[in-house]
């Protein structure tokens, strides 16, 4: 058989039809673009009661409504909109306590079958040096992220039969393997938490990534709004079917992977309409699930290679509206994580961090091997897009050291079993924010013994003797005097040399 009928034949099964029809109702699909529309229409000109009453919400740990965030997102008081980023913080605050969780993305391959018009990796891309990383390239590319201080990566890949899901939870299984010594302590560290970014699949495929003991399953929808999302995914390929996008973390559900991550694209429509549409995601996992999104997503589109679109886009978001969507997201879906990534330029990054996002990437190489080749992030043809912010981990944690957030590596939720309803609903309850807090400390306390330079050490020490005093005040722990004093003991045992202790 030669190769493009094998690809022909492996692209013809992967979509399941009858696993987005059990999903729809009356053959339609949650995203009603006219409902969207008149809202966003009619809920205009809210009055300061109104925003502040919807505001009080968002601080109670509720979803909001189509109508509430369509209010939201139609003030144009410049005083509003200072009430509104100053409690999107302290609705972050009240959830997620003062940290922020870092990460590090490892691109495995960029064989892609499809034709999107923004991304790198497009199959019509003829710029693009085609790779696929082996499974000792991958085990590299793990020790070098490592060396940095890392602990959580989340593996991305181009849809392809190539890097099907074998090789996906075999990649899983790679990383995990991988043991380094910390330079600076001599102590043993290994990656504690992979996330996974790829295509989305039939659930007996996802049921074999959650055996390969994955976090996160993270599907970006890219633009909620059907044309444009037909004008940028051309039909003949996998990518340009809608529905069976829409519903990759349904099926996620269903296989058990109860963790998922939804997102858009911010460039390629209306950034209101998105919005809504991630809102109205949230609101439909809800409803079939009983639980929303573990994380939410808003890539803006940077340059790629060969694609005209990713920097000429009409509906390119500005600085300004970016900062009302990272807000506006915060307080509809208050209990969700929020992650902003590399692809902002620092001064961005800064600014939406104090806007409520609880993750952020550092250190970040998005070529194929770009980690272990040592190559800088300058070479635009090996990569899917262009990143705006290529700090290293360290330089990164001192800065949010000294705006006052303590950098976690906790994986702990996770392997304690709190994930999807159990650690949405302590979120809601602000009892998983608690849990955090100890388990940001301690893994703060690991990262800062073992690869911090000397300056962010000093700074994160003070922040963390703050944070302790912080813990010991709290009622919330005296009434928990067992936790209080397994904390205690642990950060003792990581002072003395000991590893990957948690609550
Ligand atoms: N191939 C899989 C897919 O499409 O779902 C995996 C992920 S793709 C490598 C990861 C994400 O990068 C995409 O979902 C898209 O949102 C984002 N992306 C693609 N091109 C981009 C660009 N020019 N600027 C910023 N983000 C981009
Ligand atoms: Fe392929 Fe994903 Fe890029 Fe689309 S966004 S071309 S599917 S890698």
């Amino acid at each position: 058989m030669n190769k493009e009928i094998a690809t022909g034949n492996w692209v013809k099964n992967v979509i399941v039809r009858k696993e987005i029809d059990k999903y729809l109702i009356d053959g339609k699909d949650f995203i009603n673009e006219a409902d969207i529309s008149y809202r966003l229409a009619k809920n205009v000109d809210p009055s300061p009661q109104q925003i502040r009453d919807i505001l009080q919400k968002s601080l109670d740990i509720k979803t909001l409504t189509p109508d509430e965030t369509a209010l939201l997102l139609n003030v144009t008081s410049v005083e509003m909109w200072e009430e509104i980023f100053e409690t999107a913080l302290e609705v972050k605050k009240k959830v997620y306590d003062n940290r922020i969780v870092f990460f590090a993305p490892l691109y495995c391959s960029n064989l892609c079958v499809n034709n999107c018009a923004y991304c790198g990796f497009r199959e019509a891309n003829a710029l693009e040096t085609r790779r696929i990383l082996s499974m000792d390239e991958i085990k590299r590319e793990t020790s070098s992220v490592l060396r940095e201080g890392h602990k959580r990566l989340i593996l991305v890949f181009g849809e392809h039969q190539h890097s099907d899901v074998d090789y996906m939870a075999s990649a899983v299984k790679a990383v995990y393997s991988v043991e380094e010594i910390a330079a600076q302590s001599g102590r043993p560290t290994s990656i504690r938490r992979v996330n996974i970014n790829a295509a989305p699949m039939e659930i007996a495929k996802l049921k074999i990534l959650k055996e390969s003991g994955i976090g996160t399953y993270q599907v970006f929808q890219e633009t909620y709004h059907h044309q444009t999302y037909h004008e940028v995914h051309p039909l003949n390929t996998l990518k340009g079917d809608y529905q069976w996008r829409l519903y990759a973390l349904h099926r996620a559900m269903d296989a058990g992977l109860d963790d998922v991550a939804i997102g858009a694209l911010f460039g390629l429509y209306d950034w209101r309409f998105e919005v809504m549409g991630l809102l109205y995601h949230t609101l439909d996992l809800e409803r079939q699930f009983g639980v929303g999104p573990h994380t939410l997503s808003f890539p803006r589109m940077t340059p790629a290679s060969g694609s005209t679109l990713s920097s000429n886009s009409p509906w390119h978001v500005s600085d300004a509206d970016f900062k009302k969507l990272v807000a506006v997201l915060r307080l509809s879906v208050p209990t969700a994580g929020m992650i902003v990534t590399a692809r902002e330029k620092p001064e961005i990054k800064k600014e939406v961090l104090q806007l409520g996002c609880t993750q952020t990437d550092a250190s970040t190489r998005i070529g194929i091997g770009a980690y272990s080749d040592q190559k800088t992030e300058s070479d635009i043809d090996k990569k899917q897009f262009t990143i705006g912010d290529p700090r290293d981990l360290d330089e990164v944690i001192q800065e949010v050291a000294k705006m006052g957030f303590i950098a976690s590596f906790c994986t702990a939720g996770y392997r304690c079993g709190r994930t999807g309803e159990t650690i949405m609903g302590m979120l809601s309850h602000c009892d998983e924010g608690k849990f955090c807090k100890l388990n940001a400390v301690l893994t703060f306390r690991e990262y800062l013994s073992d690869y911090a330079s000397d300056v962010t050490r000093q700074i994160g020490e003070s922040l963390i003797m703050k944070e302790i005093g912080e813990i010991e005040s709290m009622n919330y722990f005296k009434n928990k005097p067992h936790l209080l004093q397994k904390f205690r003991s642990e950060y003792s045992e990581i002072l003395g040399g000991k590893r990957d202790l948690y609550l």
